[in-house]
């Protein structure tokens, strides 16, 4: 059976990309059809400026929205990434490998180094090498696929880079695995700047749908959603990227294909209502389970030790011949 990984970060609340772009195919796909890995990566959520306390409500609650999105633990594994040390032992080995100028050349790098500067803060070195222990989460598993956003691909295409790498220099220890993104909606775009992805933010976002927002939040952010100069519904991503980032949304939640749908529609205002209706049915199975699951916090912690235990068991003896491989 082949094995998949991936993974969320708690630097935010979960969002509508998160959820098209990568959770919805983990549970209705990937946990049926292969032995498949899900880590709350809060390693990660370190390498910007962060609150300890917040930290760790995000990962409980990221754990806690996983659950509610249909991950069963008798189907795959749920753990949280600082549960299981392989990874940050892997991650220096594989630092080891990789070089400085490949870590630079990584676009979110350059992006969110530059944001950080222009806010007058530092950058962290982590921010750096992130992608270096986003490898080892990938590699220590042996996966073979990583089902993920499109803001993902190059990370993963780094990580396949080092494990090659690593393989040839140290004889073969590492599976070189591959990516796989959904049809539609690999890159949700924030509804009122279409030219940038609909990421988590530190603050509430009026541009981003939350997988926690409630129904009339819903409506509102979809039905204030920037449109595009032009009158008429067609699908562009490039000319009317407002337009074409709906008509993905409606087409992702309704299993239809965006270019089909655009000529169904007249108006913006039709398109925008049937939207946000499409979006708030998808999100209330995943809003029910989520209040469940907060009622029955034992069962998410057991469900977290658990998974913990598992993926140790998993990682352990790729990661202990890594080290042997390479001469330690
Ligand atoms: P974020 O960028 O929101 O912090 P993460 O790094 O935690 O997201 O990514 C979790 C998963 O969600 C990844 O597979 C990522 O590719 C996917 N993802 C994040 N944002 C989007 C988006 N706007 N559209 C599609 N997929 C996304």
């Amino acid at each position: 059976m082949k094995r998949v990984f991936s993974g969320v970060k708690p630097t935010g609340h979960l969002t509508l990309g998160n959820y098209l772009g990568a959770m919805r195919r983990w549970s209705t796909v990937d946990q049926h059809e292969a032995d498949a890995l899900f880590c709350v990566v809060d390693l990660h959520a370190l390498t910007v400026d962060h609150d300890p306390g917040r930290v760790q409500r995000l990962s409980r609650q990221a754990a806690t929205l996983l659950l509610a999105a249909g991950l069963d633990p008798e189907l795959c594994t749920v753990f949280v990434q600082s549960h299981v040390d392989e990874h940050a032992r892997l991650s220096y080995l594989l630092e080891c490998v990789a070089t400085d100028g490949e870590m630079r050349r990584m676009i979110q790098y350059k992006e969110k180094a530059a944001a950080e500067r222009a806010r007058g803060g530092s950058v962290r070195l982590s921010l750096l090498t992130y992608p270096v222990l986003m490898a080892a989460d990938i590699l220590a598993y042996g996966t073979d696929e990583v089902p993920v956003g499109d803001d993902q691909s190059q990370h993963v295409e780094l990580t396949r880079d080092l494990a090659v790498r690593f393989n040839q220099r140290y004889g073969r220890t590492f599976v070189v695995p591959r990516t796989t993104h959904p049809g539609v909606a690999a890159r949700v775009m924030n509804l009122l700047d279409p030219t940038s992805k609909m990421g988590k933010s530190d603050d509430v976002g009026p541009g981003i749908v939350y997988l926690l927002d409630e129904p009339d939040v819903v409506r509102k952010k979809v039905m204030r959603a920037v449109t595009d100069s032009g009158r008429d519904v067609a699908y562009d991503r490039e000319g009317r990227p407002g337009v074409s980032n709906l008509l993905e949304i409606l087409a992702a939640c309704e299993g239809g294909d965006p270019e089909e749908l655009a000529g169904a529609y007249d108006s913006y205002g039709s398109l925008k209502k049937d939207t946000a209706d499409a979006v708030v049915e998808l999100l209330r199975p995943v809003q029910e389970r989520h209040k469940e699951l907060c009622a029955d916090s034992a069962y998410v912690e057991g469900v977290l030790r658990a998974g913990a235990e598992k993926a140790r068991e998993m990682a352990r003896p790729r990661v202990d011949s890594a080290y042997r491989a390479i001469g330690l």
